[in-house]
């Protein structure tokens, strides 16, 4: 599935005279859109962000997919399932339990804390949405996340519903129990199948429709329905600035594409807006 290439209307500038058509890396030098998307962002009072595995990946955490992420040669879908873990609870667990560890070893980059500061000056006109499970945002100082892949830090009790944040990286025990009820804690994340929650889900739409700009960072745009998120900014009147190590279903429609690393590119556009 792909965005529609959808006509965008064109845009004035606030409290300029100045209309601008839509800009692109081909027309326009990385520098120009860095210069560009500052402008945008230093404007913006409501801004909405998605983040993807890109960001995290530039703080060292691995996909889990493909070569070097791959555990034991499981795909993620054989693990990541209630079947999964219902067939084998602790293979499932030590899966999640190398992967805490990994992802405890990892800092938030730059990326990260240029968010945090944007959250900073922005405050309830900012809202973070991410697909990744790993803290690194809360890490970096934001507050005002959505976790649409649910967090790898929260243990949920398959039998009295208790969850609670557990940092132990490793786990004492696998599998890990409910220390109430006996019955089988599972990781708080959501599982292929299982549905998003419906919370962070509007959350996401409640700030797109919102904001003046969307920020698309480290995501391939191609997992719904969180790439619905920045087009339903765009059909509001967002500015929708992309950032990633390749161009995307996203790339064509968006205001401004950016070839390259968050972690580069996104401090110098937030430091003109702080
Ligand atoms: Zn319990």
């Amino acid at each position: 599935m792909s965005f529609a290439r959808l006509p965008l209307p064109e845009l004035t500038l606030p409290g300029a005279a100045t209309t601008i058509s839509r800009l692109n890396t081909s027309e326009q030098s990385l520098l120009t859109g860095i210069a560009q998307a500052r402008e945008w962002v230093a404007a913006a009072r409501r801004v909405a962000v998605l983040t993807g595995a890109g960001i995290s990946a530039e703080s060292g955490v691995p996909t889990f997919r493909g070569a070097g992420g791959l555990w034991r040669h499981y795909r993620p879908e054989e693990l990541a399932t209630q079947q999964a873990f219902m067939r084998d609870p602790k293979l499932v667990w030590e899966w999640y339990d190398w992967r805490r560890q990994r992802i405890a070893l990892a800092r938030p980059n730059p990326g990260h804390y240029a968010l945090a500061a944007l959250e900073r000056r922005l405050a309830e006109g900012f809202t973070l949405v991410t697909q990744n499970v790993d803290g690194l945002h809360e890490r970096a100082g934001n507050q005002r996340i959505w976790r649409l892949h649910g967090d790898i830090w929260l243990v949920r009790c398959t039998g009295c519903g208790r969850e609670e944040r557990n940092f132990e990286a490793p786990l004492l025990e696998l599998p890990p129990r409910c220390r109430d009820c006996g019955a089988l804690l599972r990781p708080g994340v959501v599982w292929f199948g299982e549905p998003l929650p419906a919370d962070a889900l509007e959350a996401g739409f409640t700030a797109a429709r919102a904001a003046e700009v969307c920020l698309v960072l480290g995501t391939s745009s191609v997992v719904y329905p969180a790439a619905l998120i920045p087009r339903c900014a765009l059909e509001a009147g967002a500015r929708i600035i992309e950032i990633n190590l390749d161009p995307t279903d996203l790339s064509a429609a968006a205001h401004l594409s950016l070839r390259g690393r968050t972690g580069e590119l996104l401090p110098p556009i937030v430091q003109g807006a702080a």
